[in-house]
């Protein structure tokens, strides 16, 4: 069982580039903002946590998500390891992380800041399967999303306001971690900054090594 880890800014490309990986890596997508995501619409009381943290841009408490992660480690299809999205985000959160399951790669999908507001004011998904899209760097083409029930999806917190905060959020207690995993000889860089394939195909090299 090992895992990896796709590490980077809001709006790097994470989720874009873990629904390309996802058949070639054999591993679930674990995406802790998703998880959250869902809580809120439950109305779960991790979900009325977790509410007001996401809208304003900050990170939810590590407990709230420790706990969560430990839960979905113990589902079925996680038993071979799985790829995490957004997750860990603190150096609690990654030190919890070792303890529950190991991690062979984490991936940094690098973007510049100035382009990260540009990349989430333009992000749309489709509510139903997931896929990701942006207005006019990945726009949804002619064959759809893959999926039968297209329902296009915008975040709230997909906002200029709160996109500043997110990265600020990002660089004050996210990105330590970068030299946290480069210390412990799993940290790979890759440039995020690119076409969306070439991307793909970086990553898919970093994990054949
Ligand atoms: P994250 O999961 O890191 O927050 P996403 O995968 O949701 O990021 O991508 C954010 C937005 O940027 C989406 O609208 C996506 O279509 C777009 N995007 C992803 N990768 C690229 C890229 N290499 N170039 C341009 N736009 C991209
Ligand atoms: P993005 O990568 O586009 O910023 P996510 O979907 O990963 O967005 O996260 C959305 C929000 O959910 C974050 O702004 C934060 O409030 C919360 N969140 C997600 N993952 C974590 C985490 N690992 N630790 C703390 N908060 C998290």
């Amino acid at each position: 069982m090992s895992s990896i880890v796709l590490f980077g800014p809001p709006g790097a490309g994470k989720g874009t580039q873990a629904e390309r990986i996802m058949d070639a890596t054999g591993l679930p997508q674990v995406s802790t903002g998703d998880m959250l995501r869902a809580a809120v619409k439950a109305g779960t009381e991790t979900g009325m946590v977790a509410k007001g943290f996401m809208e304003s841009g900050q990170l939810v408490p590590d407990s709230v998500i420790i706990d969560l992660i430990k839960d979905r480690i113990l589902e079925d299809d996680a038993k071979n390891g799985v790829m995490f999205d957004g997750f860990p985000r603190t150096i609690p959160q990654a030190e919890a992380l070792a303890e529950i399951t190991p991690v062979t790669h984490v991936i940094a999908i690098e973007v510049p800041d100035e382009r990260i507001v540009e990349r989430i004011c333009g992000r749309y998904s489709c509510a139903n399967c997931g896929s990701v899209f942006h207005d006019l760097f990945n726009p949804i083409g002619d064959d759809g999303c893959g999926c039968e029930k297209w329902q296009e999806k915008r975040r709230s917190d997909d906002n200029e306001a709160t996109v500043n905060s997110r990265l600020n959020t990002y660089h004050e207690q996210t990105s330590p971690l970068a030299e946290w995993y480069r210390s412990k000889g799993i940290f790979h860089a890759v440039n995020g900054d690119r076409a969306i394939d070439e991307i793909t195909v970086d990553i898919l090299a970093v994990l054949e090594r």
